[in-house]
This record gives structure tokens, C-alpha cells and sequence, in this order.
């Protein structure tokens, strides 16, 4: 029997616009597998063992700082995670305190735990709306999902895109880019939730968990939703 061990990051403090769907999304697709999923939601001062899959959510500015302090505080077992390649996802302000900082238009600057080369610092201007990215790592090529942030991400290094912007703004309305990968640590900004929009991007997860290419579902339905998300712009 396979079994994948998913860690929910600080789901009390970071969890905005359904972001637990995800989570959702993941358990379902595995236990239509035959796959077990323990399930451990970590809190403020949890210790964290090892997990295959860690998520963490989105979330307003104040929130942030508290979950920023606790990331700090587990920053070299997230970083050994991500070198043995264990797989993250990140939505919006948890994808921005995956990257090096977050600094806001008020207070302090928010430290990340840099487990992406990425950098956010907030805009003048808050990007809302339906977002298309087109994509090279799942089929269909294509990402959807909402966005709600004033932050503007900013990859360097070997830290690439997820996607292509098509419609909406991505990680700063500039570039043209959504998302960011390093190694196997994923971060976007599409909230929506963005799993149970992106099948086929959740399967790209598990199969990176569980080292092989899990057994295809019928998503009809699940791709009929997506489908109808493409190029939407309102
Ligand atoms: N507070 C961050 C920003 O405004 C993240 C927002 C979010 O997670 N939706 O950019």
C-alpha cells in the first residue's frame, strides 16, 4: 500500500480564498488511488518531522509575520527537505515566504526561509482577478486560478517560472511570469483553490512524492471546470 505524508504549514494562520482545497484535492486524488495520506496540520511551535509533501497558504500581511518567525525557526530542516527534494506548494503569501523576504508597504521586512531565489516587495497597486499561465510541465498546458496580492515576486538564479502569463498578472504584472520552481518546491500566486482547478497539476505533485507516474483518473468533470477557466477574464 503506497502512503504519502503531507504536512498542512500553520492552516490556522495562513488559509485565504479556500486555500485548503488544496489539501483537499490532494487527498482526494490519492485515496482514488489506493493511496494513504496521513495528514498532519502543523501549528505555531509544532515540532515538523519529515513529510513528502508540504503546503503552505495564503494570507494577509499580518499573518505573515507570525508564520515568517516560525518558518525562520525551522529554516535548515526546510532547507534539507527541499535538497532531498521533497515536494512544496506555496500559494501567494506562502509562495512569498518560501522566497528570500516579503517586504511589505508598512512595517518590517518579512525574512523567507530562500527555499526559492525569489525576492517580493509589496506594489501600488493590489492585482485581483482570474489568471491563464500556459505551462511546459503538465498537460493540458495550461494553469488557472484567482489572484489577490499586492506583492510583486521576482525570480533570480536557477529559480524559473511555472508559467507563462496569458491573462491577468502573475508574479509582478511585468515579466510576463507566474510562479516559481526550485527543484521541487513550487510556488503561485492562483488561489481558486488551485488543485482542484489544476488536476493535472496536482497528479504532477503525488508523482514527484512517490517517485512514479500515479494511475491516470477519470477528470472529465475536473477538466471541463479548468477548461472553462482558460483565457477567462472575468
Ligand atoms: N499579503 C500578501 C500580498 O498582499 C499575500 C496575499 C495573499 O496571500 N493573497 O501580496
Amino acid at each position: 500500500m503506497k502512503k504519502l505524508r503531507v504536512a498542512h504549514l500553520y492552516p490556522k494562520l495562513l488559509n485565504i480564498y479556500g486555500d485548503g482545497g488544496n489539501i483537499l484535492a490532494l487527498i482526494r486524488r490519492c485515496q482514488w488511488r489506493g493511496i494513504t495520506v496521513e495528514l498532519d496540520e502543523i501549528g505555531v511551535g509544532d515540532k515538523i518531522g519529515r513529510h513528502d509533501i508540504y503546503f503552505i497558504g495564503g494570507g494577509q500581511d499580518l499573518q505573515q509575520i507570525e508564520v515568517s518567525k516560525e518558518l525562520l525557526k525551522n529554516k535548515d530542516f526546510f532547507t534539507e527537505e527541499r535538497d532531498r527534494m521533497a515536494v512544496f506548494l506555496g500559494i501567494c503569501g506562502g509562495y512569498q515566504l518560501m522566497g528570500h523576504y516579503y517586504q511589505p508597504h508598512n512595517g518590517e521586512r518579512l525574512e523567507g526561509i530562500s527555499l526559492l531565489d525569489a525576492y517580493t516587495v509589496a506594489g501600488n497597486k493590489r492585482f485581483i482577478g482570474n489568471v491563464t499561465a500556459e505551462t511546459d510541465l503538465v498537460e493540458p498546458h495550461t494553469l488557472v486560478g484567482f489572484e489577490n496580492h499586492s506583492g510583486l515576486t521576482y525570480l533570480q538564479g536557477d529559480t524559473v517560472p511555472i508559467g507563462k502569463v496569458f491573462v491577468g498578472n502573475g508574479n509582478n504584472g511585468e515579466d510576463k511570469t507566474e510562479g516559481a520552481r526550485f527543484k521541487n518546491v513550487f510556488g503561485t500566486y492562483l488561489h481558486g483553490s488551485f488543485l482542484p482547478k489544476n488536476p493535472h497539476f496536482a497528479d504532477y505533485m503525488i508523482e514527484l512524492a512517490l517517485g512514479a507516474k500515479p494511475e491516470p483518473l477519470d477528470d472529465e468533470i475536473e477538466l471541463l471546470a479548468h477548461n472553462s477557466l482558460v483565457n477567462k477574464k472575468y
